[in-house]
């Protein structure tokens, strides 16, 4: 039995494994697009290993369509460095590596003149200079960014390619981030005469689609560009671009009164027909879900977890799939027939968030594109 739909050849033997739409995430990003207008650079946020998409196969897909691949760190940097967009480190770097960032001439995030002078003390840098005006993470405090910028222009070798703040509550606080952002917008006045190059930067996916008017002149995309929208009401323009799956293993019938997993906290109320799934919290799926009403799909049919997830399994009911046999495809998320499971579906069983279950997609779990990946 496969997934209805899926036109990927899939191995036999494979036991769990995420499918990635690559035309959804150009579609999606086409949707930015038309939200932002012809004007605005794209940064396609593809640090986490492109939230658990794979980075490579995801930035050798969109090499042509973006302006720049925002990363956390060196090493992400490095696995996409070369593809045509250039790198932007979204994160401080640790002192130790300014040199590699220096040297490959990545554009890095700096809070104070103190840090562009460390960066510049190595070679010639571009700077995005950021500026905190509510996110309380990294960041100038808003208050000092005139005087920080001024002496930063006093620095030799430090080009000021951008100037950026960050959105901590685009999904939660409307009423907040449009203050927010019209603050940002007088900073931007009276920080303009220090910087006239430079471009500025604030938007993330929820700012895109609920304050395209403050996209200035790069929008910076992570959780759209794979497909999901937070909040919800952009859901509708986007493609979920990950179908993570497993295969059932075994099926088994238990008799009612039968409890399954650790902890026996699930308890057959009936004579019930279960599976196990070749999945577990090692691959990423959420222990948090236990017991919670999660689900997964078997033949485009529901079907709950039982108890306890565990380290590499999960059981699952499968009552009402009496044709389903070793060897099947399940889905933990995405679509199957007519049924869907959303990573926000997911992540509100996990108490978590639609990011965190993306990121969690272990290493183990093998990443497989609808498309050869090119050059
Ligand atoms: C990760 C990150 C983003 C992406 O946020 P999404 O909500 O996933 O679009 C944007 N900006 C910065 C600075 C980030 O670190």
């Amino acid at each position: 039995m496969n997934v209805e739909g899926s036109t990927l050849k899939i191995e036999s033997s494979l036991r769990c494994w995420v499918e990635v739409d690559l035309d959804a995430i150009r579609r999606n990003l086409r949707a930015i697009r038309s939200a932002i207008g012809g004007g605005p650079e794209i940064l396609a946020v593809i640090k986490a290993n492109a939230y658990g998409h794979g980075a490579p196969g995801v930035a050798r897909a969109i090499s042509r369509d973006v302006a720049y691949f925002g990363v956390a760190c060196i090493d992400e940097a490095a696995r996409v460095d070369g593809l045509g967009p250039r790198v932007f480190l979204l994160s401080p770097c640790l002192p130790a590596e300014r040199p590699r960032a220096v040297g490959s001439g990545y554009v890095v995030t700096v809070s104070s003149a103190e840090e562009a002078r460390a960066f510049a003390a190595i070679g010639p840098v571009a700077i995005n200079f950021k500026i905190d005006t509510g996110m309380g993470r990294v960041g100038c405090p808003a208050d000092a960014a005139g005087g920080e910028l001024a002496e930063v222009n006093r620095i030799r070798g430090i080009t000021i390619h951008s100037i950026s703040s960050h959105l901590p509550s685009s999904d939660d606080d409307p009423e907040f981030t449009a203050r927010q952002l019209a603050r940002v917008e007088e900073i931007r006045a009276a920080l303009a005469p220090l910087a006239p190059g430079a471009k500025w930067h604030v938007l993330n996916s929820a700012g895109i689609f609920g304050f395209p008017r403050h996209a200035h002149e790069i929008v910076r995309a992570g959780l759209a560009l794979y497909g999901s929208a937070c909040p919800p009401g952009f859901q509708h323009l986007l493609r979920p671009a990950m179908a993570w799956r497993a295969r059932i293993t075994l099926v088994r019938d238990m008799p009612a009164g039968a409890t399954i997993s650790y902890g026996r906290t699930f308890r057959a109320p009936r004579p019930m027909r279960v599976a196990c799934i070749s999945a577990g919290y090692a691959d990423g799926y959420p222990r948090q879900v236990s017991g919670r009403g999660a689900a997964v799909l078997c033949a485009g049919v529901r079907c709950s977890v039982l108890g306890r997830v565990t380290m590499d399994q999960l059981v699952v009911d499968i009552s009402e799939v009496p044709s389903a046999v070793p060897g099947d495809v399940v889905t933990l998320l995405g679509r199957d027939g007519g049924e869907e499971i959303s990573a926000s579906e997911l992540a509100g069983l996990a108490q978590t968030i639609s990011w965190h279950i993306f990121t969690g997609v272990s290493s183990r779990v093998r990443r497989i594109y609808n498309e050869p990946a090119e050059g």
